[in-house]
């Protein structure tokens, strides 16, 4: 675990020396392709695409700093950075999977991860088994003699229920199994899977990374061998490089990963309090709310809590709900998350939702003053009831 002291350091000095002029923002590399001064340059560059600085689709500078940064915040040997972080999720568990393979899954996680496995990957004999994933025994109740990758998602960000980090990268290598997680809550800021045993880590970039909604993009941290493996066999074929100027935006928003957390987790605290208490809600779902049932290991694997919640209406009406959701003023009505603004979803808006699910609202906790907030949630919960 690194103080944060080491973190000042990776996010405003790693990966930036020996740039010419000694500039104190990285200067973005907006280049195709890159030229040698003779065969022999040439000829060992397109020997080894990995290293070289020869083509965009593969490396560039710009990018190199955004994953040097990436690898060392969460503790791995190397990064690879993606245009997005389906990209990522992609790479990292099609580059360990063949036709016959098996796939354990938690059921709540990012709905494009479950259409990777359940469609995509279908149509290449990968078969996935989901399981809610809070107790070991359901891990290995759902290994298969074929069972090759553990994908984790650890707090899913719908539901918010929490795996055991270590005990599952424990079961998956003694039975040499992948793991692989989706990080992208917590952030390398307040949790650190690689520590724990898990073999690789993916983020959207989209939310906490970038931190300001104007970026899309996606990264897979790993030891240098796995990153090695993902480069040679998903990431130069399938092409969804990063652009060196989305990577600077990256490096902009990667300034204050800290600072911005550290007020997204103090917000969130008070807005958590507020909603626990009012009469028009049922339920809060947050990791490090007391009610939480998995409070405990929450406070075990992770340093902190981001801002993206769910909350259940004590109202099923979707009249009502509309009419909370249409009386926000400031709270905007839109998905994603992880920028400076405070966002709902409320989950009756997605047409293939559980009909169980309908009174569930997620909401991303911003930047603004809580008060703000809080007061814009009050004058619409005062809509309904
Ligand atoms: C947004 C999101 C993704 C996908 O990232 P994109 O950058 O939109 O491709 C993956 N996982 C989680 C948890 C997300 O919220």
């Amino acid at each position: 675990m690194k103080d944060e002291k080491q973190i000042s350091y990776i996010l405003n000095e790693l990966g930036e020396e020996g740039f010419a002029f000694s500039p104190v923002s990285v200067p973005i590399y907006e280049t195709s392709i890159f030229s040698f001064q003779s065969f022999a340059e040439f000829k060992q560059a397109l020997q080894c695409e990995r290293t070289a600085h020869l083509y965009t689709r593969g490396n560039n500078p710009t990018v190199e700093v955004v994953e040097k940064k990436l690898a060392a915040l969460e503790g791995g040997e190397k990064a690879k950075l993606f245009a997005a972080g389906v990209a990522a999720i992609a790479a990292a568990t099609m580059a360990f999977l063949q036709s016959g393979d098996h796939v354990v899954c938690v059921r709540d996680c990012y709905s494009w991860t479950t259409t990777l496995f359940t469609r995509y990957l279908k149509r290449f004999q990968v078969d996935v088994t989901y399981i809610e994933g809070k107790t070991l025994v359901e891990w290995e109740a759902a290994m298969r003699p074929n069972t090759k990758l553990f994908y984790l998602e650890s707090p899913t960000t719908f539901s918010f229920q929490l795996q055991d980090l270590r005990a599952v990268a424990q079961l998956a290598k003694a039975h040499k199994i992948k793991t692989v997680i989706d990080n992208s809550w917590a952030t390398p800021y307040f949790q650190n899977p690689i520590e724990f045993g898990i073999d690789l880590v993916v983020h959207s970039c989209s939310k906490y990374i970038s931190g300001h909604s104007d970026v899309v993009g996606g990264v897979v941290v790993g030891s240098e061998a796995d990153i090695d493996h993902i480069f040679a066999t998903e990431f130069l074929n399938i092409g969804a490089a990063p652009g060196p100027f989305e990577s600077w935006l990256l490096l902009r928003g990667l300034r204050t990963l800290a600072v911005r957390l550290r007020q997204h987790q103090q917000n969130t605290a008070e807005v958590v309090n507020f909603l626990a208490d009012h009469p028009q809600i049922e339920a809060v779902y947050y990791p490090f709310h007391h009610s939480h049932p998995q409070y405990d290991l929450a406070q075990r694997q992770m340093r902190g809590g981001s801002g993206l919640l769910s909350f259940t209406l004590k109202t099923r009406e979707l009249e009502e709900i509309a009419r909370f959701t249409d009386a926000l003023q400031h709270i905007r009505r839109a998905v994603s998350w992880g920028g400076y603004e405070s966002l709902i979803v409320p989950a009756a808006v997605v047409s293939s939702q559980d009909p169980e699910r309908i009174n569930f609202v997620r909401l991303h906790v911003g930047l603004e003053s809580p008060e703000l907030i809080i007061d814009d949630l009050a004058q619409a919960l005062d809509q309904i009831g």
